[in-house]
């Protein structure tokens, strides 16, 4: 576009009619915005046809999870409760990359509130996967990892509370970038667990990472727990190798039930660094065996408190009742959540009751230092962690049917959400036809060499990213 090859018409066109093609069959869009999407993108080109600077983003159609608010464009964030709401204001990121110049094209599927690590707990049904459309796309950013691995899209947003943009990364053969916590501005993501949600970008390569995190990094004075920080320049940190970096793959992270494929990309991942001169060394993780535990308290503890907005009153789905206000409040809430989302309202109400407070709540936010503990030792050693980014391939639509089950296969990243550090899942590669995902974890605000990293990595084993749809 900038050497004038390509019009972001042309581009969004494409883009367009490529949703038209396969989205019937890989559902990775909740909401289109066509007409407004054409008429930016007509915006951009003049920009640029009057030889005016269309900012690092100009042109370039992006999906976005419908977890981030954007401004009069419905915004569901997968549930019925949201179904038709339109937000008065869009999220930070929305307003930095607009000031960029892209172009939204639509809002991707997610689960419901984002509870979830296949799409399929979204109102709107199942995302599919688009390597194998009777398999999940992962989640709970299944829609926009699908809509990258489809070429429904060039780049994405996704969220991540617990893995939400690495899992789905991992499970459509796309990079998936989850910042610092703190990194990026959280105002407009809609909450599910804000001590442990971020947004993150998805794409097809590290460099779009690296534009696209920077495009949305830095403080904002609309989210307090945003950091006031410099911000690097991570394209210009993309290059220049990894020679002498000290890493580690801790076995801790190599949970039961990890696949052999899995463990073979991820061995595969470790074999290229070495080769490009990063050293090897052990480090543990002890405490990690909590995690699973400590993360699904918290988050459930502070999703009963988010959700709790939710009355029918203000905004969102009602069921207005004649007898009495209680009586409303739980149809609107009994009728317009789904399971899964009652389920850990339920769950965080109970956990954080009087009498339970203090063996569930607090004992997982103690449990929470001494990961973190182990963790920062562990970055005493080593530069980065590498490590599987779920512990195996995407499984098939239906088949994750126990909650709790599902909840075991969140192993690799929640750990990551509770410390607060950057993770990227770069495709490590195949099994059974299928993707896999390698994790390399970093210490804080340390996006700059988890993306060199991963665009070493990207030079010595390029990743597939054609899927068969
Ligand atoms: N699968 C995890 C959960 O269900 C993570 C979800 C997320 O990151 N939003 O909580």
């Amino acid at each position: 576009m900038e050497n004038g090859k390509l019009t972001s018409i042309e581009l969004l066109e494409s883009v367009l009619g490529r949703i038209e093609d396969v989205d019937d069959r890989v559902r990775a869009y909740i909401t289109l915005d066509r007409d407004r999407a054409l008429a930016r993108a007509k915006e951009i080109d003049e920009k640029r046809d009057r030889v005016e600077d269309a900012g690092s983003l100009g042109g370039l159609p992006i999906a976005v999870k419908d977890s981030i608010v954007t401004r009069h464009l419905r915004t569901t964030c997968g549930s019925q409760m949201l179904d038709n709401f339109i937000p008065p204001y869009s999220a930070t990121v929305i307003d930095r990359i607009i000031q960029e110049g892209a172009v939204i094209i639509g809002k991707t599927n997610c689960d419901e509130f984002c509870m979830g690590t296949t799409t399929e707990s979204s109102f709107y049904g199942p995302t599919h996967n688009p390597w194998e459309l009777d398999h999940v796309p992962g989640g709970s950013s299944g829609g926009s990892g699908a809509c990258i691995a489809a070429d429904e899209a060039p780049i994405a947003f996704g969220t991540d509370t617990g893995g939400s943009v690495r899992c789905p990364a991992a499970f459509c053969g796309v990079i998936g970038l989850k910042p610092t916590y703190g990194r990026v501005s959280r105002y407009g993501l809609i909450a599910y667990a804000s001590s442990l949600d971020q947004i993150g970008t998805m794409t097809k390569d590290v460099k779009d990472s690296a534009l696209l995190l920077s495009a949305i990094a830095g403080r904002d004075p609309m989210d307090a727990t945003s950091i006031d920080r410099p911000v690097d320049d991570y394209l210009s940190q993309i290059s220049g190798g990894i020679e002498g970096e000290r890493f580690a793959v801790p076995g801790e992270f190599i949970a039961e039930g990890t696949t052999d494929g899995t463990l073979k990309a991820t061995w595969r991942v470790a074999d290229a660094l070495e080769s490009l001169g990063a050293r090897r060394t052990e480090v543990s993780i002890p405490s990690l065996d909590y995690s699973l535990a400590t993360y699904y308290i918290l988050a459930m503890c502070e999703a009963s408190s988010n959700l709790a907005r939710y009355d029918g009153v203000r905004y969102g789905f009602t069921i207005p009742s004649k007898a009495d206000w209680i009586r409303a409040f739980s149809d609107t809430r009994g009728r317009g959540f789904g399971p899964e989302v009652r389920r850990r309202i339920i769950l965080g109400t109970y956990a954080l009751s009087a009498g339970y407070y203090d063996a569930y709540y607090s004992k997982a936010l103690q449990i929470r230092t001494l990961i973190k503990r182990d963790f920062m030792k562990a970055f005493e050693e080593v530069d980065f962690l590498l490590t599987p980014t779920m512990p195996g391939p995407a499984w098939r639509l239906g088949e994750m049917a126990d909650p709790l089950t599902m909840y075991l296969q969140d192993i690799d990243t929640v750990p990551i959400n509770l410390i607060g550090v950057p993770a990227i899942s770069y495709p490590s590669g195949f099994e059974g036809g299928l993707p896999v995902g390698a994790q390399l974890i970093g210490r804080h605000f340390e996006e700059g060499r988890l993306l060199r990293v991963a665009r070493s990595i990207e030079d010595r084993m390029p990743h597939d990213s054609r899927p068969g749809t």
